[in-house]
């Protein structure tokens, strides 16, 4: 790649939850340059939702006109990569090794990812995680992400995963209160992320945690340091759905990327 320091994580555009008019392939690629950095399109690819919405993205075997999109784009900008951010569900394996068998080769960069286990309750949105909790005791959601965390890991289908403690996007102190019978330390993630060392998984430090008001990375700078040490691969990731914040975060993308280069 052209520059030292790589956004594997954005959004355009080409995924679900971008608002009308965001941004598009165009928009990064102008920041990114100026800023000396590349950029990963890392886009949704949701098999429940492709198969019950056609207005989906990719729906419809799109994945072809996304590529060929970005390939163009790569014959004037050589520092973006194509890239998928994957959402795994336990019951689709068979369904997603055939997507990896198929494509994964005419694709820069795959990373696993967990949203939702129960479909239609997705995690990251905080809305669901109240209707959800309406259902289920918040322990068992914890619990739960993390079992359905490590079947990612063990299915070895990715060789990347996202946001590995996400789970607590909206449970923690600012924000909804963890029950007290719920373990919210940093054992959890440190565990799924040593479950990532032995089966070869590079783990992310998705800086998305500005964003709210837990206000720090996923996972925290103290569990990707002992990761790091104990000899984890580590990529990081804006997760930006908005120009605003790519830019906003430029800066602590290339301060975590020399932080982890010391560790
Ligand atoms: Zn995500
Ligand atoms: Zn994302």
């Amino acid at each position: 790649m052209k520059f030292k320091y790589t956004d594997y994580h954005v959004h355009t555009n080409w995924s679900l939850d971008i608002e009308e008019n965001g941004p598009k392939f165009e928009d990064y690629i102008a920041v990114a340059e100026e800023n000396r950095i590349n950029v990963c399109f890392l886009e949704h690819y949701e098999l429940y939702y492709l198969e019950k919405d056609k207005n989906t993205p990719f729906h419809d075997e799109n994945i072809y006109n996304y590529l060929e999109e970005i390939d163009t784009l790569k014959e004037t900008y050589d520092f973006i990569l194509s890239g998928l951010e994957i959402d795994y569900y336990p019951e689709k394996e068979t369904q997603l090794r055939e997507f990896m068998d198929d494509n994964a080769r005419d694709i820069d960069f795959i990373a696993g990812t967990i949203h939702e286990w129960i479909p239609n309750y997705p995690i990251t949105l905080r809305d669901k995680i109240i209707e959800l909790l309406e259902k289920i005791p918040m322990k068992q959601i914890i619990n739960e992400y993390f079992e359905v965390s490590e079947s990612l890991i063990r299915s070895k289908i990715f060789k990347n995963i996202c946001h590995i403690d996400t789970v607590f996007r909206y449970i923690n102190e600012n924000d909804i209160i963890p029950e007290d019978d719920c373990d919210v330390s940093d054992d959890l993630a440190l565990k799924l992320g040593r479950l990532c060392i032995e089966n070869d998984v590079r783990i992310e430090y998705n800086l998305s945690g500005r964003r709210f008001p837990i206000n720090r990375p996923f996972p925290s700078r103290d569990v990707i340091s002992k990761l790091k040490k104990e000899g984890g691969k580590v990529f990081v990731g804006s997760d930006s759905h908005k120009i605003s914040y790519f830019k906003k975060t430029i800066p602590d993308l290339k301060k975590a990327y020399d932080f982890l280069s010391f560790v």
